[in-house]
């Protein structure tokens, strides 16, 4: 049988607790966290600041499993695509886009999404389940390895968004714990700033993330009006838009007045026209808020095209006139379906797998 406790799976704190409940000294979590995320080594025979007791204890009771890498792929433009396996039948996916001055990774949080935005692809896959905290920090792991972090110390991954498949909110605690692991000095030491949570608006778990997190916050929003979102974002009938935004502004209280990022997807005739822009710019309004324009990204059967770019220009135009910093998201890793609202992965989703037996039932 495999050792019950995956390392991987534990935050700082719980990496405290664990060892505190096997009777060791607290610097033992300490001296752990640095070998996993400072060195990158997970073989005990090298933790030789451990005693030998301790690790063939450690090797008994625990392990060090993380996502595996399926393929890796290059754009043009430098983003870099990894398809990760996470089991027999699921795998996600995380993109690294360099730019000149930062270099962003885009995370997963989830196999599949279940709250099907009409315009994204992830959503049309349906859901299979949350990924653990070793799946979500394991994904960072994996990319600062092959990027040479732990040799170098150099940030090559120096951001880390909550945009890749999945509702980061709707798997709360693992979420938190992982990111918890970016920021603590005996982790990866990001600032808290250059973490970015992106929700599509789970207002209760705004709320819970404003008291246990000082992350950035992205929501995306997507459309102006109740009955537009509506259509776009179903989740919108359980929390509209003034329960969401009133929750941002208790998120920017809580944080200190540090802006959140409103992402707006452009779509063609949908929800581009300059009548949009201005109504956006009031609801805004009073918000320390920023804008970034997505430009649709297209995927088989979308059924939506993405906004020209004149109108995405006199868009964002109109938003700066109201007083909105408002930037338009360039495009990066299409050619290997990485940018937003691509990412697919492999989801076996949760509704096939209890379909089946069902079948099976009545043949
Ligand atoms: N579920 C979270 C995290 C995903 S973030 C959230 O919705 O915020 C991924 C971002 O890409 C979201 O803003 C999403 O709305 C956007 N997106 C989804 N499909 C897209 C597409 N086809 N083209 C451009 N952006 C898209």
């Amino acid at each position: 049988m495999e050792p019950a406790t995956n390392l991987f799976d534990l935050g700082p704190a719980a990496m405290r607790e664990y060892f505190a409940a096997a009777g060791e000294r607290p610097y033992r979590a300490t001296q752990m966290l640095k070998w996993m995320y400072h060195r990158g080594v997970t073989e005990l025979g090298s933790m030789t600041d451990i005693s030998k007791p301790l690790r063939q204890r450690l090797a008994e009771t625990t392990r060090f499993a993380l996502p595996e890498i399926v393929s890796e792929q290059v754009s043009a433009d430098g983003t870099r695509k990894w398809l990760l396996r996470v089991d027999a039948q699921n795998s996600i996916e995380s993109v690294f886009i360099p730019e000149p001055d930062r270099g962003t990774l885009c995370i997963s949080s989830q196999v599949g999404c279940a709250l099907d935005c009409s315009f994204c692809s992830t959503g049309k896959q349906g859901f299979s389940r949350n990924l653990d905290v070793a799946e979500i920090i394991g994904q960072l792991w994996l990319v600062n390895r092959r990027l040479g972090y732990f040799e170098s110390r150099q940030r090559i991954v120096s951001n880390v968004v909550m945009m890749g498949m999945g509702e980061p909110l709707l798997n709360f605690d693992n979420v938190v714990q992982a990111m918890s692991l970016m920021i603590d000095d005996l982790g990866f030491g990001l600032a808290h700033k250059r973490v970015t949570l992106s929700t599509v608006g789970v207002v209760p778990g705004i709320d819970r993330l404003a008291e246990t997190s000082q992350v950035s916050l992205a929501v995306s929003l997507h459309a102006p009006t109740d009955e537009l979102r509506n259509l776009l974002v179903p989740i919108n009938r359980r929390y509209p838009l003034a329960e969401l935004l009133a929750a941002c502004r208790r998120y920017a209280e809580a944080t200190g007045g540090e802006p959140i990022t409103f992402e707006y997807v452009m779509l063609a005739g949908i929800n581009d026209s300059p009548a949009e822009a201005r109504e956006l710019g009031r609801l805004l309004r009073g918000l320390p808020a920023k804008v970034n324009l997505i430009p649709f990204n297209a995927f088989p059967q979308s059924g939506y095209t993405r906004s020209p770019m004149p109108a995405i220009d006199q868009f964002r135009d109109i938003l700066r006139e109201a007083g909105l910093v408002t930037i338009t998201r360039r495009p990066r890793g299409e050619d290997i379906d990485a940018a937003c609202g691509q990412l697919v992965g492999q989801v076996l989703p949760r509704a096939a797998r209890l379909r089946r037996p069902r079948l099976e039932h009545h043949t």
